[in-house]
């Protein structure tokens, strides 16, 4: 639990009222004047992250990179991660599942038995992705993501700044309001490193078995799980026990 616990919880409110008069920019330096705790930043090298991960590095905010290595990544994800440490100078620190877990895991499901029932899929994504957050995220007072308002549905609901009464932490979304026309002209313009499957269709790059490309038009993350359908598809990073995606802004 981090030290000023209460401080940030308490600040989730303001930081949302003063995001919303900033760019991104200067979202993430206020941010780093406001709280006295570590700030993480955990990548999966899309785009969203990769337009971020630039403005954090100018920016020269004190921030930990973190990534959540599954064992399922593309090999174009794993040429953009290096490409990242090399353009930027920094190193992303990778988590990975627990092994004892995941021998477990596919000893019970199949190597691929996350598309034989939504509860596998959720037991795979909870062993490879979800557990190595919350290490990646222990002690942390601020979580920086790349998530976009624009990105589904469900994610309009969020807000900038919220508390996240599991983690007991500030979850922090400075490109919550940008379009995703905004964040691709930024990053060709910025020259960022971006994944090589953008160009192929792929909008929402997760794990190679579970992500596809998407025809034109098509919402922006239907290329995850595609086989599910009237879910809410997300991979339980940014859900709550009971399912909910995080959006209060108040401790509990
Ligand atoms: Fe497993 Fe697919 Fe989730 Fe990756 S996205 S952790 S392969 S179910």
């Amino acid at each position: 639990m981090p030290a000023d616990e209460t401080v940030s919880a308490a600040a989730g409110p303001s930081l949302n009222d003063a995001f919303a008069r900033l760019d991104p920019a200067d979202r993430l330096v206020f941010l780093s004047r406001s709280i006295s705790g570590p700030i993480v930043f955990t990548t999966s090298f899309g785009l969203e992250d990769q337009a971020l991960t630039h403005l954090i590095a100018e920016a020269g905010i004190d921030c930990r990179f973190a990534t959540l290595d599954t064992g399922r990544l593309f090999p174009e994800t794993h040429t953009v991660w290096a490409a990242t440490e090399q353009r930027y100078g920094i190193r992303i620190q990778a988590f990975y599942p627990r092994a004892g877990a995941l021998e477990a895991l596919v000893h019970q499901h199949g190597i691929n038995g996350f598309y034989q029932s939504l509860d596998a899929r959720h037991a795979c994504c909870g062993v490879r992705k979800v557990e190595p957050l919350d290490r990646a995220l222990a002690g942390t007072a601020a979580w920086l993501t790349g998530l976009r308002a624009g990105q589904s549905g469900s994610r309009q609901a969020l807000e900038f700044v919220s508390y996240d009464p599991v983690r007991r932490l500030l979850k922090v979304n400075p490109l919550l309001d940008w379009s995703r026309d905004r964040v691709a002209a930024f990053v060709h313009q910025a020259n960022v490193p971006y994944n090589a499957l953008h160009d192929k269709g792929f909008l929402s790059i997760g794990c190679a078995p579970c992500t596809r490309a998407v025809a034109p038009g098509e919402p922006e993350r239907s290329g995850r799980w595609w086989w599910e359908q009237d879910q809410t598809r997300e991979c339980g990073l940014h859900l709550t026990p009971d399912g909910r995606l995080v959006r209060t802004g108040k401790p509990s």
